[in-house]
């Protein structure tokens, strides 16, 4: 018989001989921060105007890549010459009443191009009327393009010389078609009927938002309205012009209220349209005597003609927005105005005393 093999078996494995622990990896937790999300992009016409620029500062904060448009006719680089640093801010010269190309996905229009002042809407009245109608339809194809959610900027305007007071949003208002105003009240009550249909025929996401008077820092000094009137007079000691009997009213609303309104319209999922504003109404005399005492000027109010088809009343009312977007005024006018005559104040001599815009001349109430 063989001899069985008496040799040990070899064992099969080495003993495991102690291994010291792998280090552990570390994560390359740089890298992984790299991997960024691109950010949502936003359009905003009008950017270099007065809301236009604060809207684009409110959507860089809020973490969007903004792309800015404006003809720069009414609206100035010096209002955003702030934003071209910026990685996430994008600016196109372009009038948007001509077709509109952006590049890359949108996730938000906001249309603001518009002269938004009675002397500018006499000085360039077509400009005017083309871009909240071309303009607008221009814009609202470029949404259902991109399949964006447009938000347009319409106005207290579209109740015109207002029969009902204070003014909701199911008044249909009192506008005069072939007036100075006609221009910019028919174009925009002309864009709410075009982004409704939009709305309804093609289910565009759209939000329209009636904006009543605002003011605050980046205003045009020279652009006629009455709020840089007053104070840029008093600034370079002129008296203040009071059109009318000055019994005319306004409800000023302060530009970072505005925004807000604005931002929460935008993300509610309301199509038709709503009122922003400040309810705090006051006459126009009385409105000077306040920017008499907030400046300290000695100088005289003094009477001009009333323009013709002047609103005589003007007062949102904001119980809609109230109750759509949990929204109301928080600056008073105290405060709003201390703020922005600063502003004023701090412009150049050579600003202060630019005047492309004179006077209503030929457009008083018959
Ligand atoms: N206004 C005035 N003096 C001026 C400029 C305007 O009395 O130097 C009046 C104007 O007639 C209107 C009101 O102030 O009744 C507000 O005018 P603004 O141009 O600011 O805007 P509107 O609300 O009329 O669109």
């Amino acid at each position: 018989m063989a001899k069985k093999n008496t040799v040990p078996k070899k064992p099969t494995k080495a003993p495991a001989k102690k291994v010291a622990a792998p280090k552990p990896v570390k994560k390359p937790a740089a890298k992984l921060a790299v991997v960024k999300r691109p950010k949502e992009r936003v359009l905003i016409t009008g950017a270099a105007g007065f809301l236009g620029s604060h809207l684009c500062d409110r959507f860089l904060k809020e973490g969007y890549h903004v792309i800015g448009m404006d003809n720069l006719i009414t609206g100035r680089l010096k209002n955003i010459e702030h934003l071209f640093k910026r990685e996430d801010f994008e600016f196109f010269h372009h009038d948007v009443s001509t077709f509109v190309h952006v590049p890359g996905d949108l996730k938000f229009i906001l249309h603001f191009a518009s002269p938004a002042s009675p002397i500018d809407y006499l000085k360039i009245p077509i400009q005017t009327l083309k871009v909240s109608s071309l303009g607008t339809h221009n814009l609202l194809g470029l949404a259902k393009a991109k399949g964006a959610r447009i938000l347009v900027a319409s106005t207290s305007e579209v109740y015109g010389d207002p029969k009902v007071h204070p003014q909701n949003e199911e008044y249909w208002g009192h506008v005069n078609t072939v007036g100075p105003r006609g221009v910019y009240d028919e174009a925009k009550r002309f864009q709410e009927a075009i982004t409704m249909a939009y709305h309804t025929y093609h289910g565009v996401e759209t939000r329209m938002v009636r904006i009543f008077n605002t003011y605050g820092p980046r205003m045009r000094l020279n652009d006629g309205r009455v709020l840089p009137a007053f104070i840029g007079q008093a600034l370079r000691g002129e008296d203040l012009t009071i059109f009318g009997k000055g019994n005319q009213t306004r409800s000023f609303c302060y530009v970072d209220d505005l925004i807000e309104g604005i931002y929460r319209l935008l993300l509610s999922d309301y199509a038709g349209p709503v009122n922003i504003g400040n309810p705090a109404e006051i006459t126009i005399k009385q409105f000077a005597e306040e920017i008499v005492k907030l400046t300290g000027t000695k100088q005289k109010l003094v009477y001009k003609p009333l323009p013709q088809d002047d609103p005589m009343q003007r007062q949102p009312d904001i119980t809609l927005a109230k109750k759509l977007l949990k929204w109301q005024p928080k600056v008073s006018r105290a405060e709003g105005l201390k703020i922005t005559y600063a502003y004023f104040k701090s412009l150049s001599a050579k600003e202060l005393h630019e005047k492309d815009h004179n006077s209503f001349e030929g457009y008083v109430r018959k």
